[in-house]
């Protein structure tokens, strides 16, 4: 038999949960997210849960809200794409960022990942060339309050000379062959993640470590980014 204080608690469970789905409508959608990504083989607790708090319909164009959640690349405008969220878990498992790292990304776009990256470590630098994206994904940063994001509208190929070296580097767009200059930037101890290939060839993600002052590189999955643009001189 149930007593009355245990209805009032079943009550109170109920009642709860119902305010939070209203108040969270996109809750349900999330949660499925990152059982996918679970079912896919990424552990790293602390990257489930940055993804789980990170908005991803915030930074989707209003086009494609509905599909925010699903395990699948969305485009952003200007050509370009926010990354598919298992993708974006993958990558973030393989930096291993600690919260004292510095972090520097190439290719902000929707600013998606900078925001993941950002409750993960203590400051993100990313750049973005398409003009229009950088601002844009500038003020959605701000707007949602990601402070320690730092986005700077320009060519990332050379880098960020003035903050460098970096604990991390990541790319998400793609070059023909990493940047030697972005290894250079590179701290000791630190882990570079980023695709390269050919376009219109298959490429592949690399983890490049730099240990004792020596480059260690792992190629990892074959993967699909958009090409990293070089801009002529
Ligand atoms: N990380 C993004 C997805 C990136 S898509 C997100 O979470 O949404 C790749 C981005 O790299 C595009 O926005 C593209 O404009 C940018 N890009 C391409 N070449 C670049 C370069 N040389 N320097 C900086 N950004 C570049």
């Amino acid at each position: 038999m149930l007593n009355f204080s245990m209805y009032s608690k079943f009550a109170f469970i109920f009642f709860s949960s119902i305010t939070f789905l209203f108040s969270n409508p996109w809750e349900k959608e999330k949660q499925q997210m990152i059982d996918t990504l679970i079912q896919y083989g990424i552990q790293d607790k602390n990257v489930l849960d940055a993804m789980s708090k990170v908005p991803r319909h915030e930074f989707v164009p209003k086009a494609y809200k509905s599909y925010s959640y699903e395990d699948t690349p969305l485009p952003i405008g200007f050509g370009q794409t926010i990354s598919q969220p298992y993708i974006v878990a993958y990558m973030t498992e393989q930096l291993d960022v600690k919260k004292k790292d510095v972090v520097l990304e190439i290719g902000t776009g929707s600013g998606y990942q900078a925001a993941v990256l950002s409750l993960l470590a203590k400051e993100i630098y990313t750049i973005e060339i398409v003009p229009e994206l950088c601002e844009r994904s500038k003020k959605t940063l701000k707007q949602l309050g990601y402070n320690n994001v730092f986005v700077i509208c320009g060519d990332g190929y050379k880098g960020y000379p003035d903050k460098a070296p970096f604990d991390r580097i990541l790319l998400t767009a793609a070059p023909e062959k990493i940047p030697e200059i972005l290894i250079q930037q590179l701290k000791d101890n630190g882990i570079l993640v980023g695709p390269a290939g050919k376009i219109q060839e298959l490429q592949y993600l690399y983890k490049i470590q730099k240990i004792n002052h020596k480059i260690i590189e792992k190629k990892l999955i074959p993967v699909r980014f958009v090409p990293m643009v070089k801009p002529s001189k």
